[in-house]
């Protein structure tokens, strides 16, 4: 099949992306990867570290007669990582690696309100603000995240009160000419993944499955220039009409049985607290059979909701991220038995591939920080300086 040509910014992300992907590469095996002639690869990395955005450290290369330069991101690029969750707002200053230099966190009322959590965003962006200006820092890229960010927030969260478009106007106010991408949190979880997590299961197009304080998806691309990135509220598909309430008004959605606050009430205790045990809570806290029986229910419709989302849209691979993952082989079938009991010809003859990867939640900024880096790769270090939602 005849290549499309690409334009100059498509390719610039296509070599973007793919050091943020791998961390680092030589050139002859990342012209490979871009299709590129290593000339034409050349001239656009002599742009490139020109502009400070990649650097090429002098190497001794694994083969014979191999080149000795190893391109990689420029670690000194500042990127702005606004990421809100449902304790606090976290701010936070960082680079392509994920080493963060600043966070701070702002507590969120008890009770939030859009205009509570409007004076919240005041307070941090402030902070952020003035942390750079002290230290004479441009922020390359600000990546913001927002729970339940989609279609109908435009009109007002369901999720955390918030008004989105307000909280446009205060970055435009604040940081003038600074490209600033809004997006679902379920996205930069997924991006957080996809270019973080060592041996992450998917190369190419799946389903990513985020199970926190919220249960969410994310449609993933393959990666390159026009990788696009599309949220799937399958948490709230309604299993029970009497069933629980869910923080979306609705009862009995799938979140309302999964989500860590759910899982936090059935264990009598709180989603606080298990955050703080971290990855250690299952070991911690003993489950009777009562409660390993009604766990495995949940899994189950967690379960049923992903093999629903895949007979809407076919897809090859599932990555689950959350506490399902922290749970031995056992328990975490339950999942693969709901996806099996109601996807179309099953997960094995439908051919989908399920892997299950550590939970993200409690690392706040760092997803957000995640989205900013891809972001600014994918848009080739050309960013339009204007709001958008990705
Ligand atoms: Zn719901």
């Amino acid at each position: 099949m005849p290549e499309q040509p690409r334009s100059r910014r498509q390719t610039r992300a296509a070599i973007l992306t793919h050091l943020l992907q791998s961390g680092g590469s030589f050139r002859p095996p990342l012209a490979k990867a871009v299709r590129l002639s290593e000339a034409s690869l050349s001239r656009i990395l002599f742009d490139l570290k020109a502009e400070g955005l990649i650097e090429e450290i002098r190497r001794p290369a694994p083969y014979v007669g191999g080149p000795t330069g190893l391109v990689s991101l420029d670690g000194s690029v500042a990127l702005g990582a606004v990421e809100l969750t449902g304790q606090w707002l976290s701010v936070g200053v960082g680079n392509f690696s994920g080493e963060l230099r600043y966070t701070e966190r702002v507590p969120l009322p008890t009770e939030p309100t859009t205009e509570a959590v409007g004076l919240v965003f005041r307070e941090a962006l402030t902070l952020l603000r003035d942390w750079t200006r002290r230290r004479r820092i441009r922020l390359a890229q600000i990546g913001v995240t927002i729970p339940g960010l989609g279609r109908l927030s435009v009109s007002g969260n369901p999720i955390i009160p918030c008004d989105v478009d307000r909280i446009g106007e205060m970055f435009d106010a604040m940081f003038a000419d600074l490209p600033v991408a809004f997006t679902n949190s379920v996205v930069a979880h997924a991006t957080f993944h996809r270019y973080r997590t060592e041996n992450y299961p998917f190369s190419d197009a799946h389903l990513f499955v985020f199970v926190g304080q919220g249960v969410a998806g994310t449609w993933m691309d393959n990666p390159g220039e026009d990788e696009a990135l599309q949220p799937v509220e399958l948490g709230h598909m309604v299993f029970e009409a009497g069933g629980p309430r869910c923080r979306c008004g609705h009862h009995g959605c799938v979140e309302a049985y999964t989500s860590l606050p759910a899982v936090a009430e059935l264990l009598r205790t709180t989603e606080a607290e298990l955050l703080q045990l971290g990855n250690e809570w299952v070991t911690t806290i003993s489950l009777t059979p009562r409660v390993r029986q009604e766990l495995r229910q949940r899994l189950f419709r967690l379960g049923l909701a992903i093999g629903n989302t895949l007979n809407v849209k076919p897809c090859r691979g599932v990555a689950v991220s959350g506490w399902p993952s922290l749970l031995a082989d056992d328990d975490r079938k339950a999942v693969i038995d709901g996806i099996d009991a109601c996807l179309l010809g099953g997960r094995k003859l439908a051919q989908v591939n399920l892997a299950f990867v550590p939970p993200s939640n409690g690392n706040d900024p760092q997803s957000a920080l995640a989205f900013a880096a891809f972001c600014l790769a994918r848009s080739g270090g050309m960013p339009a300086a204007s709001t958008e939602a990705a």
